[in-house]
């Protein structure tokens, strides 16, 4: 992707806080006719060609005010989010969703601290975000450069533990827990009316998921069960919009990383050996999920582990 820092200008002033200001080419896809994705085109981690912006939202327009699933790494990408709303509807933002601790998916909240009247997320997740909140901006800062700037922590204030039906401005949705497939507490929102699916990053459509803070098998399971609902569009964590395709792609990829990591750890391989195998029975998945051996590398000792474990059950 080329160079887009000139597009920042960075650090206008907010009342008694500076904030980056955050100025990509943003905009709301409609997938329905009140439910939008706000979909990165970045295939990378946060970085200084990026902005920092490397994660998926989404919103729903209801018939009093808005919620929305996700508000990426930054209050200034929050507020690029908010702006990219307003393109759309004039109502405000009362209620969010946020999927995971991770920092890209909960730092643009506090662009939201005015209107916003209910913030989603298991407590699992509100309880990580209350303990390593402040390193992920610090983590940001230094992943993009500094383009990130500083953020305002804005938590989520409302625990969800199970599975939980809302009816939000007359919309009925869905939370939905992963069981942690993705990362502990992972929270997934089910449009049932529009059989639409915002999944966070228990889907990643075209990008390799990051699998180092998840648990694998349950994760297989949890595609599964996903391809049951039968959605006809998903709104991933990662990656374009997709349909069950994009579900029935992910198990398979998921699937096969198990099966021959099983294989390694029967053998008596370390996860560093069977690296060079793993990478080539995976050959077939590399056009879809850009940067798979990246992840691999980082990720297999973690897959690793949770295999041998299954193993001596
Ligand atoms: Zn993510």
């Amino acid at each position: 992707m080329k160079r887009l820092l000139a597009l920042f200008s960075i650090l206008t002033a907010l009342p008694g806080a500076a904030y980056a200001e955050f100025d990509y080419p943003m905009r709301a896809q409609a997938v329905s006719k009140n439910v939008y994705a706000i979909i990165t085109p970045t295939r990378e981690l946060p970085n200084a060609d990026n902005g920092g912006w490397n994660s998926n939202s989404a919103f729903i327009v209801t018939g009093s005010g808005v919620l929305l699933f996700d508000s990426g790494s930054s209050t200034g990408i929050g507020r690029a989010i908010r702006e990219t709303i307003a393109t759309v509807t004039p109502q405000p933002v009362r209620w969010i969703v946020n999927s995971h601790a991770h920092g890209d998916h909960w730092l643009g909240n506090a662009a939201f601290d005015d209107s916003v009247e209910q913030i989603f997320a298991t407590a699992e997740v509100i309880e990580e975000i209350g303990r390593d909140g402040a390193e992920w901006i610090d983590r940001f800062a230094r992943m993009t450069g500094g383009v990130t700037g500083d953020s305002a922590i804005l938590a989520p204030d409302r625990p969800v533990d199970r599975e939980t039906e809302l009816s939000l401005g007359g919309e009925p949705i869905v939370l939905m827990l992963s069981g942690g497939s993705h990362s502990p507490g992972d929270l997934m929102l089910w449009l049932p009316r529009e059989k639409i699916l915002i999944s966070g990053d228990v889907v990643y459509s075209d990008r390799m998921p990051s699998t180092n803070a998840g648990d694998l098998k349950q994760w297989i399971g949890m595609l599964d069960q996903l391809k049951r609902l039968q959605p006809r569009l998903v709104i991933p964590g990662h990656g374009a919009v997709t349909d069950i395709s994009g579900l029935e792609r992910l198990h398979r990829l998921l699937t096969e990383l198990w099966t021959v990591v099983e294989a390694g750890v029967d053998e008596g391989l370390s996860d560093f050996e069977m690296l060079p195998r793993v990478s080539a029975a995976l050959e077939s998945f590399k056009p879809f999920y850009p940067g798979l051996d990246d992840k691999l590398r980082r990720d297999l000792s973690h897959v690793f582990l949770q295999v041998e474990a299954a193993a001596f059950q």
